[in-house]
């Protein structure tokens, strides 16, 4: 059987087709311009194909919520065209299939927890730390929500003693918010440099690690995740990594007595996504095979 699979990012929708064990036949890459004009590309590429259903992973913020009325709908997002879309009404509408409606980072949650480094636990988090920060939860067999999609991009943090006169990049929570201080544009707005130029021992990754330690502090308490997949852009600088075990080692300070969360255990805890930039994709066309035929 053949379901479809969409990860609709803010500057190109990934649309793919494949098999119930996650594979992928066909694939093709759509920009995000708006919806009068990236549609009809994403309507025309899964058009006779014969999906059984279509699994899409959206950039948000969205309306997961089944039972509200603009369930489906891409709602507050400041990318003007795509504010209060019926994006699942306009799919079902052309394409009469059932659809998995869901986060960008959840479902990439969903793709590394079946496909990827979470195959051998129960519950798996993923992190994007690229433009945004956003992170999606996969546990006990579904995607975590509530009154929405969690937001756990915006976490509280507190800025670190070498960084009190950058005033961060989030324009609704200044210098105490995750993805105000740490994600690739608050990286180059600090340092009037992009990441990629900045030197791997650049004091920039001890601060980068320390934000991002500080959160997951805070995402092993409330959830307690078996897995942690980190990726998006700024985590290919992969000496971030040990920065961040060491940092969250010491924000645990011992509380937790569990193997995982030891310094030396941390790099099979806290890992590189295993499914590389496909983890959205795949996660998007197994939350499909989900819903069935
Ligand atoms: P998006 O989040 O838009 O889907 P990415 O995950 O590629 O896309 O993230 C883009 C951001 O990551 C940009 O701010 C860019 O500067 C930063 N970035 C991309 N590659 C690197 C890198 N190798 N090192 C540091 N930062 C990077
Ligand atoms: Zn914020």
């Amino acid at each position: 059987m053949l379901f479809g699979a969409i990860e609709a990012g803010g500057t190109k929708f990934v649309c793919a087709i494949g098999n119930e064990d996650g594979e992928v036949h066909e694939k093709v890459v759509i920009d995000t311009i708006s919806p009068e004009v990236t549609m009809p590309k994403v309507m025309e590429f899964f058009q006779g194909k014969n999906i059984q259903a279509l699994g899409v992973g959206c950039f948000g913020p969205i309306d997961v919520n089944k039972e509200s009325p603009t369930y489906g709908y891409i709602t507050s997002t400041p990318k003007i065209k795509w504010q209060q879309y019926n994006f699942v009404g306009e799919l079902e509408e052309k394409l009469h299939v059932p659809i998995a409606f869901d986060s960008d980072v959840n479902v990439a949650a969903l793709g590394e927890k079946l496909l990827g480094a979470g195959r051998d636990v129960n519950s798996c988090m993923y992190i994007t730390v690229g433009t945004g920060i956003g992170a999606g939860y996969y546990v006990n067999g579904k995607t975590l929500s509530g009154i929405s999609h969690p937001e756990m991009g915006h976490t509280l943090v507190l800025p670190h003693p070498k960084d009190q006169q950058f005033e961060g990049n989030c324009p609704f929570h200044g210098p105490n918010c995750l993805e105000g201080m740490a994600a690739g544009p608050a990286i180059e707005k600090r340092w009037g440099m992009k990441g990629v130029d900045l030197p791997q021992d650049h004091v920039a990754w001890e601060l980068e690690a320390y934000y991002l330690a500080q959160a997951l502090m805070n995402f092993v308490m409330v959830v307690s995740p078996e897995k942690i997949v980190m990726g998006g852009g700024v985590m290919k600088q992969k000496q971030l990594f040990p920065f961040i075990y060491d940092a969250l080692e010491e924000l645990l300070a011992g509380y937790l007595d569990f193997p995982q969360l030891k310094k030396g255990n941390m790099k099979d805890y806290i890992v590189p996504p295993e499914l590389g930039d496909e983890a959205g994709v795949k996660g998007a066309l197994m939350s499909a095979v989900m819903l069935g035929g």
